[in-house]
Formats: structure tokens, sequence, C-alpha cells
């Protein structure tokens, strides 16, 4: 097109009336001059994009990937870690925070009950047998139990009898025998009473407790003796001999040795090797394994609360997260736990609440 043409072409010679024809022209004009920019504007940015001298940053591409993966995730329902997958991804934290919770609410008298409360000479037993049963009617046949009173709480029951009958079955029959279970508040005041009038007040205190401050109360308690030793009116079982299974292997089934040797500063007891107390199975295993009384353990257990609880891994899929919730005195307490999960709540009998978890080995 020479000069004059393109004249011709764009330019409307507005001196005159506009005709039909000059109309169309300029709306022409126009439609032709907005495609043509659109169109280097489109292809500017499409070259500007493709040409893009960055790549993405490794965290770009780990986003890009855990989405990809929590997508896939979504649909296939899998619990697979995606930290496996991509390294650049946070992982889950050793302690573990929860995927989800909910909220269980607790009641300020429920503080005094549960397997992990703490009655010593401090801290007196406010439940009075509740659920305790009689041995007699639950026990199986690899131990004996002195009298129908033997009563414990029915809840640990089973862990009893499992304990009992793997013993059982490595050493077969025994003269292993249940004196004391749940003991009655009442049966305390007598049983100190007659302490005290033998040794006297002083000697009498390192060995029984007072009334209400027995652990015995708590109904989670069991003393063994010996067949041939109970006419002799005192406890004869030392855990050694074939017994010594039984004390070392007592915290595979909830059990500690409450009094141990070398600790009477912190239990105010001097060491009873007969006196099992049962915790469960996770705070047996630590408190066995790191030499510690049932007052360290839950001195440490409330130094941890929900974001910070503490793993006990006793191996296997025994594994445990550990916390405390302190309980409001002048309304219900609201103890948060891990949806999904197994998990027991506890008072301690003083403060608050302890909740024991398992760690879903999957998840
Ligand atoms: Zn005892």
């Amino acid at each position: 097109m020479d000069k004059e043409k393109i004249k011709k072409f764009l330019i409307v010679d507005f001196s005159k009336r506009l005709t039909l024809g000059d109309q169309l022209k300029i709306m022409f004009e126009i439609l032709f001059v907005s495609w043509f920019l659109f169109t280097i504007v489109y292809l500017f940015t499409l070259f500007r994009g493709n040409s893009k001298p960055d790549t993405p940053s490794s965290a770009e591409v780990s986003q890009v990937q855990a989405s990809e993966i929590s997508q896939v995730q979504a649909s296939e329902q899998s619990v697979e870690q995606p930290s496996e997958v991509s390294p650049d991804l946070p992982k889950p934290s050793e302690n573990g925070i929860f995927k989800e919770t909910e909220t269980v609410n607790m009641k300020y008298d429920e503080v005094n009950k549960g397997e992990l409360i703490l009655v010593n000479k401090q801290y007196p037993c406010h439940t009075d047998g509740e659920d305790a049963v009689s041995l007699m009617g639950v026990k199986t046949d690899s131990y004996m139990v002195t009298d129908y009173n033997v009563s414990l709480n029915e809840s640990i029951t089973d862990a009893l009898n499992q304990w009992l009958d793997d013993f059982a079955e490595i050493y077969g029959e025994s003269e292993l025998m249940i004196a004391c279970g749940y003991r009655s508040r009442s049966n305390q005041e007598e049983l100190f009473e007659n302490e005290v009038d033998d040794v006297g007040e002083e000697e009498a205190e390192r060995w029984v407790a007072r009334p209400g401050y027995s652990e015995h109360q708590t109904g989670y308690v069991i003393d063994f003796t010996l067949y041939n030793d109970i006419e002799q009116g005192s406890l004869k079982y030392d855990g050694t001999d074939i017994y010594e299974w039984i004390n070392e292997n007592c915290y595979k089934y909830g059990f500690i040795i409450r009094y141990p040797e070398g600790k009477e500063e912190v239990t105010g007891y001097s060491y009873e090797p007969w006196h099992f107390r049962y915790v469960g199975m996770a705070a047996a295993y630590y408190i066995t394994e790191y030499k510690l009384t049932l007052e360290e353990y839950i001195d440490l257990i409330q130094k941890h609360d929900i974001n910070d609880p503490l793993l006990i891994d006793a191996g296997g899929e025994n594994k445990w997260h550990c916390y405390y919730v302190p309980a409001n005195e002048n309304t219900e307490t609201y103890v948060t736990v891990p949806k999904g999960s197994n998990y027991k709540i506890s008072g301690d009998n003083f403060s608050g609440f302890i909740v024991t978890a398992d760690v879903d080995i999957k998840g």
C-alpha cells in the first residue's frame, strides 16, 4: 500500500457528512486495531511465561508435590506420611501434634478417680471401694487368695490374671497368694491402731498408712504373700527365687513396685517387694524403665500439655502420648483428647487430669 492509499484507508473526511459507508469503515478500523493490540499483548505474555528464567525453588516444588500428594491421599484414604516422598516438607513432630481432637467434660470430683491417682502420706484417697469385686469370683487357677474379702477394682482383674497366668505357665504351680487388695477406710483404721499398740506411732507410720491415706483404699493395689507363710501373720513374699519373674515383669501388665528400694524419701515408705500398684501399661513401663516412683512420674507428666505430650515408646505398637490438663475447681474441665484414638483420662487425685493416648502407628 502506498501512502495515499493508507491515508485513504485510515482517515475519514469529517468535514463532510458521514455516509453509511464511512460509519462502517470507522467501526471496522476500531475493531481491527483492537484485535491487533489484543493479539500483540497476548503473544507478549505467552512469550514471557515460557521463557521465565527462574525455576521454582525446591520449596515451591515441594508444595506442589505436597498438594498433589495430599490430593492422592484424600482420594485413596491413604495415611502415608508426605515426608517420605518430599523431604522438604516439615516432618510430623516426634511428639506428635494430633490431627484431630475432641473435648471431654470432666467434673471436678473426677480428679480423685482413675488408675493414676496419687495416694500417699500427703494425699488421701477419696474413693472407698465403689468398683471393687471379690477376686474369688474372677481369679484364675494360677494363684490363691486368702479369703473372699480380697477384692480389687474390677477394671484391673484381667491384667492381674494375665500376669499371674503367664507366671504359672513358666513356673507351674506355686505358693503365690494374694493377701490383700482393696482395704476399706475402716479396715485401715483398725490396722493402724493395732500397729500403734504394738510398736508405737512413729514406727507404725513407716509401715502402715493412716486411715484414708492407704493406697489399698484405691482398689488398684495388691499384696502378695506365700501360702506357707500366712499363718505367721506377716507378708513373707520378697520377690526372690522363682518370684523374681513377677517383680521383673510386672510393668508389662501395668503394675509397678510402688515402694522401691532407695526411694523412701520420695514415697515415704520402706521397700516393699510384695506391694504392687496398677497404673496402666504406659506409666508402668516409663516408671520401671527410668526407675521412677508414681510421685515422680506425675510430676513429670504435669510438665507436658497437649501441644508437647510425653512420648512413651515401649517398643512395637506400644506407644503412647501422655499429657496433663489442670482441673477447674469451680466448673467442669474441658479435656482435649485425640479424636479416633484410644485414650484414658485419669485424675491425679489433687490438681488435674492425665491423658494417656495410644499413638496410632499408621497415622
Ligand atoms: Zn500393701
